[in-house]
């Protein structure tokens, strides 16, 4: 049976940092929204030329759209074992749909870990993020600097600050988190589902809290 992992909260909290660490230990790979849509930006895709007005004002991009991002993406066969899904769903709509689409797969939403912090710490995450062209590998200026300033040390490539990480948008993007996405927290909650972990952690900590989640649970 295919293990799907969801992990909720807050932009700037951690779940891309704790996603691409994860998915370097477990067998299943790490699927961010997120950088399926600045993938598509950067390939002028039709999806792409659509989803950058809204992710530039950082509001959310339509569901239909994004979930049948995400379907023909689980569809890969790198997904047979499952996907850690950081960023999607992001609304109930988004939810309801991935319920019916993991069942494609006789599959279904296994754990959802809620990594939450307070605003403030938030807004410094997300202003002092830096993201690797390449591969979307992510850095902090302070909390997480790379050895070289300006280079991913995983794959060498130049590093560069998200346009929607500047702070008037990105003040509208936790806006736009607890009145979409925040409904998800209850959502799973009464499914059972929801583990709570305290993402103002350090960064060891709090793979260490999401790694004693899923062997309990597995
Ligand atoms: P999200 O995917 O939830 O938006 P990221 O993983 O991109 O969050 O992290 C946002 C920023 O905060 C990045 O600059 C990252 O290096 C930094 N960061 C992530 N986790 C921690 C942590 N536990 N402590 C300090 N900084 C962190
Ligand atoms: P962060 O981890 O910092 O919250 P992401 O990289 O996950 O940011 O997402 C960046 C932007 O992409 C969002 O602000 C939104 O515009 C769009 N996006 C990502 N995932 C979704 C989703 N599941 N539904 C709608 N829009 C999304």
């Amino acid at each position: 049976m295919p293990t799907y992992i969801v992990l909720l909260g807050p932009p700037g909290v951690g779940k891309g940092t704790q996603a691409n660490i994860l998915a370097d230990t477990a067998s299943i790979p790490h699927i961010s929204s997120g950088d399926l849509f600045r993938e598509n930006i950067a390939e002028k895709t039709d999806l792409g030329m659509l989803a950058q007005a809204y992710i530039n004002k950082g509001e959310l991009v339509p569901d239909d759209l994004t979930i049948s991002m995400i379907r023909s993406r689980l569809h890969q066969p790198d997904c047979k074992n499952g996907a850690l899904l950081d960023g999607f769903p992001r609304t109930i709509v988004q939810a309801h749909a991935l319920e019916k689409l993991l069942g494609e797969f006789n599959g279904k939403v296994d754990y959802v870990p809620y990594i939450n912090a307070p605003e403030p710490i938030l807004v410094e995450r997300l202003s002092g993020r830096w993201t690797c062209k390449e591969n979307g590998h992510i850095y902090h200026e302070k909390n997480n600097p790379p050895k070289r300033s300006g280079i991913c040390d995983e794959d060498g490539s130049e590093l560069y600050q998200r346009e929607d990480d500047k702070s008037e948008t990105v003040v509208n993007r936790i806006a736009v988190y607890f009145k979409q996405t925040a409904p998800l927290i209850d959502y799973y909650r009464k499914q059972g589902l929801l583990t709570e972990v305290d993402g103002a952690q350090s960064i060891e900590k709090v793979t260490a809290s999401l790694m004693a989640i899923i062997e309990k649970k597995g």
